[in-house]
C-alpha cells in the first residue's frame, strides 16, 4: 500500500515542507507540501531530486573500528572509554566534539548536554560557525537576543526588498521564488541586490550594486549617516526603545560620499541613488546572508546593516526588518539549544551565571561549563598542537569544507583519537577516523528542524534504517550513558528529547528569554509525531501567538533597549602584487555543500558538472586564460586546479569559486584549502570571501 509522509528538505534555510510518497513497489517520489508555510508546494531543483540521492551505494552501514567491521557495543565502549580516559588525564577541554547544522534538533540537543552539561566543557561547535554566527553575534550586540525579529512573508509585503550578499536565486530558490511572484503581482515593489557579481539573483534587481568585497559597512554607515543628516530617523522610536543612537551616527559619518565612494568600489551617483530610495521607503526588508556573516567584519556588517532598521522604526512591523537568511536546514535549531561553543541551551547565555545555574538545576547535571569553548578554527588548531586529544565530527566533512583545509586534514590526521559519525563510508574526513558510527539519513530520520523564520517543522521518517544505521541522538545518549550519566540520557525517543528541550525553554523563563516553546512541554508520541510546522515563541498559556519581535521594543538587554553599534569601516583585506585576485567562495544552484547527496545524482550535476573559477574577460586575458582551460588557483595556504568561465558576471579584479567540490569528484578540488584561517574577532566566523590568490593558466 502506498503511503505519503510530509517531511522537511534537509538543504537550505527555507526549511520547506516536503511530502514523500512511497508507492507499492517502494520507489520513493517527492513533492513539494501545499500545506507547508515555507513553501506551499513550491520546491526547487535540490528538493524535487530528494528522491535520486536515497540510494545505498557508498552509504556506512555498520560501526567500524581502525577499517574493521564492529558491532554497536564494542564501538560504543570504545569511544565512551577514550573520551573518559582523555577527560580523566587532561581534563575535560582535552575533548571535543565538532557537529552540524545537518543534525535534527534533538541530536544537537543530547550533543550539547553531553557536552555542557556533564562532560564540563563548552568545547562543541558546529559548521553553522561557518555560515552565520555573525549574525548570531549582531542579533546578541542589538537586540540582546539572537532574535529574527520577522516572517518569510514580510520579503512579500515589502515595497523595498535589499539583498546583501546574497544570491537568493541560487541559495534560497523557492524564497527567490516567493519574492519573484510578489514583484510579478506588484511590479511597484523595489529589490536592491549588493553583491560583487552580477548573479541570477541581480536579474530581477531594480539596482544592482557591485560592491567591493568587505564595502558593506561602509555602505550601511554612509546610509545610516544619510537617513541621521536627513532627518528620516524615527525619533519616537530611537528615544522610547534604543540607545547608542548618537555614537553609532558618529561613527557611520567619519566618511564623506567620495571616501565612500572609493570604500564600497560604487559611484557617488548610484549610493545617492540608493540611499534615497531607503530613505523614502517605509516598508524595508534587508536580507542578508553568506556575503555579510563570512567576513572578517561579519559582526560590525550585520549591526550595520540593523543600525539602519533601529534608526528608521522599521523593524517588526509588517513589510519591514532586518533578515538573516540560515545557509542551512537546522542552523537555527542548533541555536536554540546551544550548539555554539559561545552558547547555553535555550539562548541562554553561558557567560551568565544565572543561566548556567537554571540549565544545571534543570538538567541534573555535576556543573555547566563555566566559559566559552574553542569555536571551530579555534578547535581545529587545538587538535592541530595537541590541546584536543579525542574528537568526534558528526554530520560534516571538515577536510573539505574548513577554510585552511589542508590544514585541518593534519591535525585531524595527527589526533589521537576520532570519531566519525555520518551516513558516507568515505568522505575526506571519514577516512582518518579510528571509529565511525553510521547515522541515519534524510527520509531515515525523525526529528525537528527550524527555518530561517523561527519556524518549526518535523524530519519524518518514511525509509526503513539501512544496515546497523542509528540516530546521532541515539549514540551520543549511549556513549552518555556509558561515561556514567545514565540517569540523564534515558530518552527512548525524539518526542521525549523534543519535550525536555521544550520544557527548559520555559524554566523560569516568565518572559526574560525569546526562545520559548513550553506549551510543547508536555507533547507526546502521538501529537510529536503530528506536529504541524509553527513558528516560536510558543509558550504556555493562552498569550496570543506572536509573529514578529521589536515593533514596541521590548528588547532582551537588561535595560529592554536595543543597541545601536558604533562599527568602523574595517580596513581593506586587499589583494598585491604576489596575490593580485580576490576571491570569493560560494554556492551553486544545484549542489550541497560537499556533494555527498546532491553528487548522487546526475540531473543536480547537470547543470554545472565541474569545479569552476568565474574570471572577467579582461583578467582573463591578462592572465593568458581562456574560457574552458584549466586554471591553477594558488594562496598562502593552498592550491586548487578548476576551469575557467570567462564572464563578464564577475567584477574584475574577483574570481568566483564553488565550495562544493571535492577530491572525491574532481583532483585537487577543494577549495577552503586556499582559504586563510582569518575569523571576525566578535563571532569567530571565517572569512570565506575576500581571498588574496593567483591565478595562472595550468
Ligand atoms: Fe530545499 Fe531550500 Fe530548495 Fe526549499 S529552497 S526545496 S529547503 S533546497
Amino acid at each position: 500500500m502506498a503511503q505519503e509522509v510530509k517531511t522537511t528538505c534537509p538543504y537550505c534555510g527555507v526549511g520547506c515542507g516536503v511530502i514523500a510518497r512511497v508507492g507499492d513497489d517502494g520507489a520513493v517520489s517527492v513533492k513539494g507540501d501545499p500545506e507547508h508555510p515555507a513553501n506551499f508546494g513550491r520546491l526547487c531543483s535540490k528538493g524535487s531530486a530528494l528522491a535520486e540521492t536515497l540510494d545505498l551505494d557508498g552509504r556506512l552501514l555498520h560501526p567500524e573500528i581502525g577499517g574493521r567491521r564492529a558491532g554497536w557495543s564494542e564501538a560504543l565502549d570504545l569511544v565512551a572509554e577514550r573520551f573518559s580516559r582523555s577527560i580523566a588525564e587532561h581534563g575535560p577541554d582535552s575533548v571535543a566534539f565538532y557537529v552540524s547544522g545537518q543534525l535534527l534538533t534533538e541530536d544537537y540537543y543530547i550533543a550539547n548536554k553531553l557536552m555542557k552539561g556533564f562532560i564540563g566543557s563548552a568545547n562543541i561547535d558546529t559548521n553553522s560557525r561557518l555560515c552565520m554566527s555573525s549574525s548570531v553575534a549582531g542579533h546578541r550586540r542589538a537586540f540582546g537576543s539572537d532574535t529574527v525579529p520577522g516572517a518569510y512573508e514580510d520579503l512579500e509585503l515589502a515595497e523595498l526588498v535589499v539583498l546583501t550578499g546574497s544570491n537568493l536565486a541560487w541559495c534560497h530558490p523557492v524564497l527567490y521564488q516567493r519574492l519573484s511572484a510578489a514583484k510579478a503581482n506588484r511590479p511597484e515593489m523595489k529589490i536592491v541586490v549588493i553583491d560583487p557579481r552580477r548573479t541570477m539573483t541581480a536579474d530581477i534587481a531594480d539596482m544592482h550594486l557591485a560592491i567591493a568585497p568587505d564595502g558593506d559597512v561602509a555602505l550601511f554607515n554612509g546610509l545610516l549617516a544619510h537617513l541621521a543628516a536627513s532627518g528620516a530617523v524615527d525619533r519616537n522610536y530611537i528615544s522610547n526603545y534604543t540607545s547608542g543612537f548618537d555614537e553609532a551616527v558618529a561613527a557611520a559619518s567619519r566618511l564623506d560620499l567620495p571616501a565612500l565612494s572609493t570604500a564600497t568600489g560604487l559611484t557617488v551617483a548610484q549610493l545617492r541613488a540608493f540611499f534615497r530610495l531607503f530613505e523614502t521607503t517605509e516598508k524595508v526588508v534587508t536580507c542578508y546572508s553568506q556575503g555579510v556573516n563570512q567576513s572578517a567584519a561579519g559582526t560590525d556588517k550585520v549591526n550595520a546593516i540593523i543600525n539602519c532598521h533601529l534608526a528608521t522604526g522599521r523593524i517588526g512591523r509588517p513589510g519591514m526588518g532586518p533578515f538573516s537568511l540560515t545557509g542551512q536546514p537546522n542552523a537555527m535549531g542548533g541555536r536554540e539549544v546551544g550548539g555554539l561553543a559561545n552558547m547555553l541551551a535555550a539562548h541562554m547565555d553561558i557567560e551568565k551565571s544565572l543561566h548556567r545555574d537554571q540549565v544545571r538545576r534543570f538538567w541534573g547535571a555535576p556543573s555547566v561549563a563555566s566559559k566559552p569553548g574553542l569555536k571551530a578554527v579555534d578547535m581545529f588548531r587545538a587538535v592541530a598542537d595537541g590541546r584536543i586529544k579525542a574528537l568526534w565530527i558528526m554530520a560534516t566533512n571538515p577536510v573539505v569544507s574548513m577554510p585552511d583545509a589542508d590544514a585541518v586534514e593534519a591535525a585531524i590526521k595527527a589526533c589521537p583519537f576520532v570519531v566519525v559519525s555520518d551516513i558516507v563510508r568515505d568522505t575526506d574526513t571519514a577516512r582518518h577516523a579510528h571509529v565511525l558510527l553510521p547515522s541515519l539519513g534524510w527520509g531515515e530520520k525523525d526529528g525537528t528542524v527550524t527555518n530561517s523564520e523561527r519556524r518549526i517543522s518535523r524530519q519524518r521518517p518514511f525509509l526503513a534504517a539501512p544496515g546497523e544505521a542509528r540516530p546521532d541522538w541515539w549514540q551520543l545518549a549511549e556513549v552518555g550513558r556509558r561515561m556514567g550519566f545514565a540517569a540523564a540520557f534515558t530518552h527512548g525517543s525524539p518526542a521525549v528529547i523534543f519535550a525536555e528541550h521544550a520544557a527548559l525553554s520555559g524554566f523560569e523563563n516568565e518572559g526574560r528569554r525569546d526562545f520559548d516553546i513550553s506549551a510543547h512541554a508536555e507533547i507526546d508520541g502521538p501529537a510529536y509525531d503530528g506536529l504541524r510546522p509553527f513558528q516560536w515563541p510558543q509558550p504556555q498559556g493562552s498569550a496570543p501567538q506572536k509573529k514578529r519581535f521589536f515593533a514596541e521594543g521590548a528588547f532582551y538587554h537588561p535595560d529592554g533597549r536595543a543597541r545601536l553599534v558604533a562599527v568602523e569601516v574595517p580596513r581593506p583585506r586587499s589583494a598585491n602584487d604576489a596575490f593580485p585576485f580576490t576571491l570569493n567562495t560560494g554556492r551553486v544552484r544545484d549542489h550541497w555543500h560537499t556533494m555527498t547527496r546532491t553528487g548522487k545524482s546526475a540531473r543536480l550535476s547537470g547543470h554545472l558538472a565541474e569545479p569552476f573559477v568565474e574570471i572577467h574577460p579582461r583578467d582573463a586575458q591578462g592572465a593568458g586564460i581562456s574560457d574552458a582551460d584549466l586554471v591553477t588557483l594558488e594562496s598562502p595556504h593552498g592550491a586548487a586546479i578548476v576551469r575557467a568561465l570567462v564572464t563578464d558576471r564577475q567584477a574584475e579584479g574577483n574570481l568566483f569559486v564553488p565550495m562544493h567540490w571535492n577530491d572525491q569528484f574532481a583532483s585537487k578540488a577543494r577549495i577552503d584549502a586556499l582559504v586563510a584561517p582569518v575569523t571576525d574577532p566578535v563571532s569567530g566566523q571565517p572569512a570565506s570571501k575576500n581571498m588574496p590568490v593567483r591565478a595562472s593558466r595550468f
